[in-house]
């Protein structure tokens, strides 16, 4: 029998991936929902190859640009907007796995209903954990979902852990996450304050959407990695280590009590961990390369300069901190991250905005998923204030 997918934020780079992967095993998936902000026309592409009952679109304009053509096609799918019908998708009995794909503490409302509704819960959307914290894990846990990790590196780790859950810290020693360093792993440091978006947004190893390809030239995407591994592995922050590799051959390893490393290697294609999430604990034709070992070039390790990159250290910093503090310096992060999108700040500000809400912030209790949220808020009008004292005029 065919299995019902969701898929929330089907027009970004993760999305697109999916149904590249789900068209392969027409088989095996369905598409029950797609969700996108504003793309109409790639969304209207979408619902006339994968049929999909629902498409949600966050943007009422676009909902109802998205309908109009829909009829004119001759499409059957309905469309919804907003937020709550975001949640409703992902909670929907139709559709027993759910991509999350959003970019952004935005899609944490969603990921949290998919995993109350018990769902195979495929984790791209890497700031919804990062925020949620134990609150989103107690939400898989009381849901009886099954989080599985899309992120490359997290994919990496958790092909290399053994199958039990329940073995992993009596056996393990340590994890290793790699990290590419960016596009501006080699440029002189100097130079970084004239960092343009185009050079930000152009990664040497993958094709990603705008905000995770800030995040990986300024290292702050490898901040939240650790974060998420933290979560999803159950590691004490101590146990999480960071290496650069530039090649991105080696996803990520874990080192066990007896020395021994056990790693995941492969092209670059987030289609592999996206199959594997689909599949778990199958393994389905991708559509990735394979690896040539004759062909391969050299392989390398570095550790990360913290002049080059002070962001990478503010994840331990956080994770050390009282709970939320991880919550903040996502909120922080993505505003600073759009501002320097729009060009109002510099490439090296975004850290200054970092860590200046960390300071600023004092910590409240954290009771649930409703403070986390009020806490992501007042980091956000933190950051924007210190945006607007460092705007260019
Ligand atoms: P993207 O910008 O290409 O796509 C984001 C998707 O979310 C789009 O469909 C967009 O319409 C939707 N969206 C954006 N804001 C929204 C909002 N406020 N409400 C509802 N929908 C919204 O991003 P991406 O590169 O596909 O990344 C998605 C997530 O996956 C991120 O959390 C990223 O860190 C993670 N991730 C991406 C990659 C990658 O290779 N692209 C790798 C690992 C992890
Ligand atoms: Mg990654």
């Amino acid at each position: 029998m065919r299995q019902g997918v969701t898929i929330l934020g089907s027009t970004g780079s993760i999305g697109v991936n999916t149904l590249d992967v789900i068209a392969r095993h027409p088989d095996r998936f369905e598409v029950f929902a797609l969700s996108a902000a504003t793309r109409t026309e790639l969304m209207l592409e979408q619902c006339r190859k994968f049929q999909p009952i629902h498409a949600v679109m966050s943007d009422p304009q676009a909902a109802r640009q998205l309908e109009d053509q829909l009829r004119l096609s001759g499409l059957k799918t309905r469309v919804l907007l907003g937020d709550d019908a975001l949640q409703r998708i992902a909670a929907d009995e139709r559709a027993p796995i759910v991509m999350a794909a959003i970019v952004g503490a935005a899609g944490l409302p969603a990921c949290l209903a998919a995993a109350r509704a018990g769902k195979r819960l495929l984790l791209a959307n890497k700031e919804a954990l990062v925020v949620g914290g134990e609150v989103f894990l107690s939400a898989v846990r009381e849901g009886g979902a099954k989080l599985l990790p899309i992120d490359s590196e997290h994919s990496a780790i958790f092909q290399s852990l053994p199958d039990d859950p329940t073995t992993w810290s009596g056996r393990v020693e340590k994890i290793i996450l790699t990290a590419s360093g960016g596009p501006f792993r080699e440029r002189a440091l100097s130079s970084l304050p004239e960092v343009t978006v185009e050079q930000a947004c152009k990664h040497p190893n993958w094709v990603m959407g705008r905000k995770i390809s800030v995040d990986s030239a300024t290292m702050m995407n490898k901040a939240l990695e650790v974060i998420e591994a933290r979560y999803l592995f159950g590691m004490l922050p101590e146990q999480i280590e960071v290496v650069i590799h530039p090649q991105s051959i080696i996803h990520s390893l874990v080192q066990y009590r007896d020395t021994s490393v056990v790693a995941q290697l492969g092209t670059p294609d987030m289609r592999v961990p996206i199959a594997y999430g689909l599949s778990w604990p199958e393994r389905v034709a991708s559509g990735a390369r394979a690896l040539d070992f004759k062909a391969l070039p050299s392989m390398t390790f570095e550790v990360p300069d913290p002049q080059r990159f002070p962001g990478l250290d503010l994840a331990w910093q956080v994770l050390a901190g009282p709970v939320g503090s991880t919550a903040v310096l996502n909120a922080a992060n993505e505003v600073a991250v759009q501002a320097f999108l729009d060009r109002r700040i510099r490439f090296d500000q975004i850290h200054t905005i970092n860590c200046g809400v960390l300071q600023s912030w004092d910590a409240p209790r954290v009771g649930g998923i409703e403070d986390l949220l009020a806490i992501d808020t007042l980091a956000r009008a933190e950051a924007q204030a210190l945006t607007h004292k460092l705007a260019r005029p």
